[in-house]
């Protein structure tokens, strides 16, 4: 899939801006049912519906948050419900797992060949995922020194958004105490 066509390589502020959000999940999900259908797999209504809270905002969504709002909306509230669903989107490429947050991200390159390379407000909790080429090109050039070849990497930087470079910190510091 061309990078033209990708609002996130097009706009890599996007994320951290203010914006009209409805375009970009409605540009994932259509990604996300195209890459699906390609596979011949199914974006049942438990899969899509979780995809879609994910899609809500540029945010990462621990597994209980997602499944309380699928509890509410009537898929059921055992965890794995929630999990399987996760599950699913990560091993297709759909989501991916911000492990500093304990927590799930809708791809913003689904079908693009990448390094999910996050940058995560520590305050805010906002995360946007960068154009992927630059951060994969440093990488592989790193471990090509090495003789190594990257199948998979993710990146997770912490910091601080452009509507949080002031504020206090929210995050608990064990330092700080
Ligand atoms: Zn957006
Ligand atoms: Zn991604
Ligand atoms: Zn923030």
């Amino acid at each position: 899939m061309s990078h033209d066509h990708c609002r996130n390589c097009a706009a890599p502020d996007l994320a951290f801006a203010a914006h009209d959000h409805a375009p970009c999940a409605s540009e994932a999900l259509a990604r996300a049912i195209g890459i699906l259908a390609a596979k011949g797999q199914r974006l049942t209504p438990v899969r899509r519906r979780t995809l879609e809270i994910l899609l809500e905002g540029h945010r990462a969504l621990g597994a209980y948050e997602v499944l309380s709002r699928l509890a509410t909306e009537g898929f059921g509230a055992q965890p794995p419900v929630a999990y399987r669903a996760l599950d699913f989107l990560e091993e297709h490429g759909l989501a991916h797992r911000i492990r500093r947050l304990n927590a799930f991200t809708a791809c913003m390159h689904m079908g693009e060949n990448h390094t999910a390379a996050f940058l995560i407000c520590c305050v805010c909790h906002a995360i946007s995922e960068a154009p992927a080429p630059p951060a994969r090109a440093a990488l592989d050039s790193a471990a090509s020194a090495q003789g190594f070849t990257i199948e998979s990497a993710t990146i997770e930087a912490l910091g601080r958004c452009p509507t949080c470079q002031n504020a206090p910190q929210l995050v608990p510091n064990k330092a700080a105490a």
